[in-house]
């Protein structure tokens, strides 16, 4: 009997450990196409584009802490096309398609319990839809392309990356499905900041 149990056992870790790694976010990659991904270092993050530092009030947009990081594009030629990534396995929660502040939020369950929410936003051309299962290897979309910086400002050749501690709030819906958005433009005070989101740069390694 003993030895029964013992065998089962051990045939559901076989069997489960690679259904189930499936499910977990076990690692992060960078969200760019660069030669090593887990690699923070090979990403580039202007000093304005750092997590946490005061953005004053821009166009209509108010005044907020930033709460992700911006990701700049890793092509040789400005406004090249370049894919973004998935960071992790998770599932795609929303895509919310609107012009330069389009946005894309994935889930990842981490295996030591909880959740986090990876943000991706100024993508364009966007792939994925919502309750797609996707991983570190899944295109979602791309950087902005020429034309369209040319239209939009060219500051906006980056993606805004967030990870967020917390479920993104309801956005209303669009074509009968319900949106998402991230408390990025919400945060007015540093306790939030940290309340609502990760510094992404954390889920890297340096070296
Ligand atoms: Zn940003």
């Amino acid at each position: 009997m003993k030895k029964n149990k013992g065998f089962i056992l051990i045939l559901s870790v076989f069997f489960f450990i690679p259904l189930l790694s499936d499910f977990f976010a076990d690692a992060f990659y960078l969200p760019i196409s660069v030669e090593n991904r887990r690699i923070l270092k090979q990403s580039y993050i202007s000093p304005a584009g750092e997590f946490g530092i005061w953005r004053k009030p821009y166009n209509k947009i108010r005044g907020h802490y930033h709460a992700g990081i911006d990701l700049k594009n890793p092509g040789s030629k400005s406004g090249a096309i370049e894919p973004i990534y998935a960071c992790a396995s998770g599932v795609v929660l929303s895509v919310w398609s609107n012009r330069s502040s389009s946005c894309v939020i994935i889930t990842h369950n981490l295996r030591a319990g909880g959740m986090v929410y990876s943000a991706y936003t100024h993508i364009s051309d966007i792939v994925v839809s919502a309750g797609d299962t996707v991983d570190q290897y899944t295109v979602i979309g791309s950087f902005i392309d020429r034309p369209k910086l040319d239209k939009w400002g060219e500051y906006l050749n980056h993606i805004h990356f967030e990870m967020l501690k917390v479920r993104p709030k309801s956005a209303g819906r669009v074509n009968g499905r319900e949106i998402y958005a991230s408390y990025s433009i919400d945060i007015l005070r540093k306790n939030e900041l940290n309340k609502f989101f990760y510094d992404p740069k954390i889920f890297f390694v340096d070296k």
